[in-house]
């Protein structure tokens, strides 16, 4: 009954993202509009740019998007702050859409999620399985962070709460051997989405990446016809840092796309912009919030107008 409740008053998806994003916002707006200026003038220019900078879309990427815009403005004859948002708001979601498709609707799929430890991987891991089991997938999950015995038993809560299976073995095992086990498993309980936790140990760059081919070769091998996503897990926290993390990462273990979590709470939510231009890949979810509903497929225009 009062999970109920609280299922009732919980916020709507826009609503949470809003919410999430309030601090990027504040500061991007009360530069902008703050001192009840509508005048599109050089001053306009430059608070934006400051404000953008500041919520970390990152150089290259405002000067660009403030290209653009001067452009519409130009094009269009806007003449007011209020009417110039909402073409900015156009620009940004235009700006950050992607048309590559993500999973098969029918048939298998397996998503490898990477990421330094402490960014929330096992945590979006647990989101991801919630989310597509109540959309009427059967995930599956591997434990294949066997570097920390710890990283395994904070899974297998997640799989608990999302009520999804787990396959893991024990501390220091080969990676590749559970995942192995895993499409095993997978496959004699016809599942059709298998989530690999993988260890997140950037400073052994060279054996993680050793690790992650590997696991690679299996999945190709046993699951041949499987859509294979690699996804980064960011902490957007971090701001322009993570794109540093990501770059650091490399193209080496073949990405696919971000994660970006923690976005509740911070002002530095203009990062989700530079992802794309910067890294040449798509956010797919965002977090925005500890509890297992709050992570998000990730909806550029949702997203563009949360930020103003
Ligand atoms: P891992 O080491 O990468 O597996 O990270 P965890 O999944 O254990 O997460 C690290 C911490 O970040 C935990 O305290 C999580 O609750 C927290 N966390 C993860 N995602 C989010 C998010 O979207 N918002 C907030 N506020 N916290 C998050």
């Amino acid at each position: 009954m009062e999970k109920e409740i609280k299922k009732e008053k919980k916020p709507g998806f826009f609503a949470k993202l809003k919410q999430g994003l309030e601090k990027t916002r504040g500061g991007l707006l009360g530069l902008i509009f703050g001192n009840g200026d509508e005048r599109i003038n050089d001053e306009f220019y430059e608070e934006l740019e400051d404000g953008m900078i500041m919520a970390d879309m990152g150089f290259d990427t405002t000067e660009e998007i403030l290209d653009r815009l001067r452009a519409v403005i130009k094009e269009q004859k806007l003449s007011d702050r209020t009417s110039a948002k909402a073409a900015l708001v156009e620009i940004l979601s235009d700006y950050m859409t992607t048309d590559e498709r993500f999973l098969n609707e029918e048939g298998d799929n397996v998503i490898l999620i990477v990421g330094v430890n402490g960014v929330g991987k096992t945590t979006s891991i647990g989101k991801l399985a919630s989310m597509y089991k109540a959309e009427g997938k059967k995930p599956m999950l591997a434990a294949a962070d066997t570097f920390r015995a710890a990283a395994a038993e904070q899974l297998t809560i997640w799989a608990e709460r999302a009520d999804v299976p787990i396959i893991k073995h024990g501390e220091g095992a080969d990676p590749a051997a559970v995942v192995y086990d895993a499409i095993v498993s997978y496959k004699a309980k016809k599942n059709d989405l298998l989530i690999c936790d993988t260890a997140g140990r950037l400073h052994n760059k060279k054996n993680l990446m050793n690790e992650l081919a590997k696991m690679r070769r299996v999945i190709d091998r046993e699951l041949p016809d499987a859509h294979v996503e690699v996804l980064l897990v960011l902490d957007a926290t971090t701001g322009q840092n993570a794109i540093a993390q990501a770059k650091a990462f490399g193209e080496s273990c073949g990405l696919t796309g971000i994660i970006l979590t923690k976005l509740d709470g911070t002002a530095k939510g203009g990062v989700c912009v530079a992802v794309k231009k910067e890294l040449g890949l798509p956010i797919r979810f965002v977090g925005v919030g500890e509890g297992i509903d709050d992570l998000q497929p990730f909806d550029a225009k949702a997203f563009a107008e949360a930020l103003l």
